[in-house]
């Protein structure tokens, strides 16, 4: 089997947000394959509905063998898990939201998935926490690297560490063996 490293990208904005944030890393190491890094955990406002509760937000790699729709259905099936509730709205408040940002070089365009993400480049709640694990690594489509696109990023939605966060405790993302999770 070949085995891809996964970016993905975390959200909660409902109910115990970290807790909600460490189940998921949890259950995608149990269900989609090893967790490599963990980023920092970010507060940013919501998207849409600004009367909506702000979100914490982080990035993760992982290691994975399944294929880009296996992973999706994985992260569907672990959000139900988690208590998220599907309604009609968009970007209505989630307990959490699982996004595959990257599947190493893989372009996937179908009418259920696309990879990588289409908001990713455009969105600093995703490319703060995605530099922090791989500034380095090239968008497959765009030609730019994570550093590259969050210094042309004009997002400017307000995106902070929370110093009161337990998970931040340790400054900067970490290996998941020194998690604090
Ligand atoms: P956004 O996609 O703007 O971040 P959202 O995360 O709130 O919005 P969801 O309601 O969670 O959107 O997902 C809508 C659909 O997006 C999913 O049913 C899934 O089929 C699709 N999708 C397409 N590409 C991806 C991807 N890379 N990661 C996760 N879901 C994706
Ligand atoms: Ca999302
Ligand atoms: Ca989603």
């Amino acid at each position: 089997m070949n085995f891809g490293i996964v970016y993905f990208s975390l959200g909660s904005n409902l109910g115990g947000r970290e807790r909600n944030i460490a189940s998921a890393i949890e259950e995608i190491s149990t269900h989609i394959g090893r967790v490599n890094k963990i980023s920092s955990m970010f507060e940013s406002e919501p998207i849409g509905d600004k009367s909506h509760p702000w979100y914490l937000n982080c990035c993760i790699s992982a290691f994975s063998g399944l294929t880009p729709n296996r992973i999706m259905q994985k992260c569907q099936e672990i959000e139900m898990k988690l208590g998220r509730v599907r309604g009609d709205a968009k970007w209505a408040p989630r307990t959490i939201d699982i996004d595959i940002i990257f599947y190493g070089d893989k372009v996937v365009s179908t009418p259920i998935l696309t990879v990588p993400h289409p908001e990713a480049h455009k969105r600093l709640f995703v490319l703060m926490p995605m530099a922090e694990l791989a500034p380095d690594f090239t968008h497959p489509k765009l030609r730019k690297s994570v550093w590259q696109l969050l210094n042309e990023c004009p997002d400017t939605s307000i995106v902070s560490r929370p110093s009161h966060s337990e998970v931040n405790a340790k400054a900067g993302c970490h290996h998941q063996a020194d998690a604090a999770l």
